[in-house]
């Protein structure tokens, strides 16, 4: 398991409308390849996590939420599209913030693919990780 650490790391929507600064602890890299994680990706989503008060917007004028749910939401960038983060009400503490958004080297490592029975057929999950077939929790234990 990557020993999340504590740095700062920087990262941004791909306009630049959404900039946001951690520096606090992070947790690993989990893999979503949940359906709805998918049809809002693209593809399928990679998110660490870290505690609010360690997560600074420092831009945030075209940031817009999607509440996939009543207690689920998406942040994303309203201008450019770009998805970043993801809030859960049972874990209100907590924001997952979208692995591809943060400024490199991440020096983070995935280690877990989670909802894997709903992944999309044309790719392959990589086997080293720990791959679960469903969710464990409530959707993604951010
Ligand atoms: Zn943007
Ligand atoms: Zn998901």
């Amino acid at each position: 398991m990557g020993d999340p650490g504590i740095r700062t790391f920087t990262g941004r929507c791909d306009c630049g409308g959404v900039r946001y600064r951690i520096d606090g602890p992070v947790r690993n890299i989990i893999e979503c390849h949940c359906e709805p994680c998918r049809r809002i990706s693209g593809h399928h989503l990679a998110a660490t996590a870290v505690a609010n008060g360690h997560l600074h917007l420092e831009s945030q004028e075209t940031l817009a939420w999607y509440q996939r749910t009543p207690t689920v939401r998406y942040g994303f960038c309203s201008a450019c599209s770009s998805t970043l983060f993801w809030r859960a009400d049972d874990k209100a503490d907590r924001t997952s913030v979208f692995a591809g958004t943060l400024d490199g080297p991440t020096g983070l490592v995935a280690t877990e693919a989670i909802c894997a029975s709903e992944a999309g057929d044309y790719y392959h999950i990589d086997p080293d990780l720990d791959v679960q077939a469903g969710d464990r929790a409530l959707e993604i234990p951010y």
